[in-house]
């Protein structure tokens, strides 16, 4: 009994969702796309930043289920504004894949960890 425990364990922890960032993209071109559009650049803008600040609200004061929601929300803000902008966010990622940019190192060992340009 203890054995199939630790092996369902064991696949639970080795299992891993791979979602690309440029077809989480794609998905939320699909589904909010046209009308994000429409809307224009300065809207979308004002509506990440309106869930940036409910995410932010979430953070300081909100249950776990509301901080995913809010992460979740600004997170499909940010892939339809690169998808307005014709970007992408696996390229815009690409700069972190060998760890911190400036040091190239992970974890990161500039002296102030908190500079990401
Ligand atoms: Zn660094």
């Amino acid at each position: 009994m203890l054995t199939i425990r630790m092996s369902a364990c064991s696949y639970f922890r080795l299992y891993r969702r791979v979602v690309h960032l440029d077809d989480f993209q794609g998905l939320m071109k699909d589904t909010y796309g046209l009308r994000d559009t429409e809307r224009g650049l300065a809207a979308t803008v004002a509506w990440l930043a309106e869930e940036f600040g409910e995410l932010a609200q979430a953070v300081r004061k909100g249950t776990r289920e509301e901080q995913l929601h809010e992460l979740g929300d600004v997170l499909a803000w940010v892939a339809s504004l690169a998808a307005q902008l014709d970007l992408s966010l696996e390229e815009a990622v690409d700069r972190f894949k060998e760890g911190c940019p400036r040091c190239v190192s992970s974890p990161c060992s500039c002296p102030d960890a908190s500079m990401r340009s």
